[in-house]
């Protein structure tokens, strides 16, 4: 049977990549999409494991060639989804997960309808705040800009099929594998 691909968005700062590193191993039979990027590499980043950092010039012939099976501009950096990696796991029975922004998760739903969406949202825009400052890898200007798109792809939540508030991180990691195990028809 083909695999399943699960879609994860949330605003910069709502916590997404702390639910997934707990949630995955729990899940088993997932794969995690690495992303392309035309973003700088942070210093925790490494090229092949968080994201692949490409040129622009590179990331411009893979659109045109068409091997990205969802892409968009995010925070001022391009971000995309290659095909042939998801395709190949699809194929191959695993699920797949995507953490990607609003406007590619759009592209999936528009390409694939049985992707399954999944919004997290941060518990207040204070709260969204401080993790941002916290984390301290942007710049004032840098964190500005995401307060300001969190704001935008929070409009965007409810196109979602389910929706998550990260009031603690154990609950979300648990209401998280609920859902994915639930398309799995696998018990608690
Ligand atoms: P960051 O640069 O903080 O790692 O990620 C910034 C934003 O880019 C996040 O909202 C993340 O979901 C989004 N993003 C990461 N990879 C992709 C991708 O492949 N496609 C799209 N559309 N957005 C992505």
């Amino acid at each position: 049977m083909r695999g399943r691909l699960f879609v994860f968005s949330g605003p910069s700062g709502a916590g997404k990549n702390t639910v997934l590193k707990e949630a995955i191993p729990l899940l088993g039979n997932i794969s995690y999409s690495i992303s392309c990027t035309t973003r700088k590499p942070r210093p925790e980043d490494v090229d092949g494991e968080t994201y692949f950092f490409l040129d622009e010039a590179v990331f411009k012939d893979m659109i045109s060639k068409g091997m990205f099976l969802e892409y968009a501009k995010v925070h001022g950096n391009l971000y995309g989804t290659r095909r042939d990696m998801v395709e190949s796991e699809l194929e191959k029975g695993r699920d797949v997960l995507l953490e990607i922004d609003v406007q590619g998760a759009i592209q999936i739903k528009e390409s694939m309808k049985e992707a399954i969406t999944i919004f997290i949202m941060p518990s207040s825009a204070e709260e969204l705040e401080r993790r941002l400052r916290k984390r301290g890898t942007e710049s004032e200007e840098e964190i500005q800009l995401r307060i300001k798109n969190a704001q935008k792809e929070q409009l965007f939540a409810d196109k979602y099929d389910h929706i998550v508030i990260n009031n603690n991180l154990n609950d979300t990691v648990e209401k998280f594998v609920d859902i994915v195990k639930g398309y799995r028809g696998e018990s608690k």
